[in-house]
């Protein structure tokens, strides 16, 4: 049973339909892309799966219980870590802070037991955050930022990353960084992943699986190799002639 799955999810903003019949699935221990452009949906999905929009159609299951349309809080605690678009960390709060927000959605019980523990989690994976844990979150730089949004997700002990274009913005050397970042928690810590990018080119670098998105709709799948080597992502993604 696949670890994260939709079945012919539609979804609206209003009577504008977003997502028509998108199916796909995540495997337990995978970086799976999503991929596609400006306003193809991505965002759209991930927050239909993280229970910021409900689908007015299909399913959403994690590890085969229902989520489709729970409230955002509850998909949080089932195991859904949201990292969002644009980072949107609490600007005028301290690392520190932003990270114990991460933890709220637990419940206080396992938000006691388990909070050092995150949080020595999210700081030996990047160290730079524990250095700064008493700065405030907007005078960090992009990149720790990211680094910043993505430890928050990860304060309440996911089952399943959910990345919404970490690499937005960032110089390439950040984009790079960040990157390993995800391919440490995938195979260190055995975090399953799926990953939203504009940057096909990176993206598929790292996932072993992708699909791609277009006006809603999914038009392809497979994996990383099969996808680099088709020659219309490698023309409208990867920017080849
Ligand atoms: P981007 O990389 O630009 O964020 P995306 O693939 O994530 O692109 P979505 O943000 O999911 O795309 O948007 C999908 C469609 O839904 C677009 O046509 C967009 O204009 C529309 N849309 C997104 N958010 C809203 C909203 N809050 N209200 C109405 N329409 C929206």
């Amino acid at each position: 049973m696949a670890l994260l799955e939709l079945e012919n999810v539609d979804a609206f903003y209003g009577r504008v339909q977003a997502l028509h019949g998108v199916s796909m699935k995540v495997e337990e221990g995978e970086i799976v892309a999503l991929l596609g452009s400006n306003g193809a949906g991505k965002s759209t999905t991930l927050k239909t799966i993280s229970g910021l929009l409900r689908p007015q159609r299909g399913s959403v299951t994690l590890g085969g219980k229902s989520i489709g349309g729970l409230p955002a809080h509850a998909v949080a605690r089932l195991g859904v870590g949201h990292v969002p678009e644009g980072r949107r960390i609490f600007k005028s709060l301290t690392v520190l802070e932003n990270l114990k927000m991460g933890a709220y959605p637990c419940s206080p019980a396992q938000r006691a037991s388990a909070f050092k523990e995150n949080l020595d989690y999210v700081f030996d994976l990047f160290p730079r955050l524990k250095e700064r844990r008493n700065q405030r979150g907007g005078t960090l730089s992009g990149g720790e930022q990211q680094m910043l949004a993505i430890g928050r997700a990860l304060m309440m002990n996911p089952r399943i990353l959910l990345l919404d274009e970490p690499s937005m913005g960032l110089a390439p050397l950040l984009v790079d960084q960040i990157l390993d970042c995800i391919v440490e928690l995938n195979q260190k810590k055995g975090l399953t992943i799926l990953l939203v990018e504009q940057n096909a080119n990176q993206a598929l670098r790292i996932a072993s699986r992708g699909y791609i998105l277009q006006v809603g709709s999914i038009v392809l799948e497979g994996t990383a190799h099969e996808l680099r080597s088709d020659e219309n992502v490698r023309k409208t993604y990867l920017g080849e002639e």
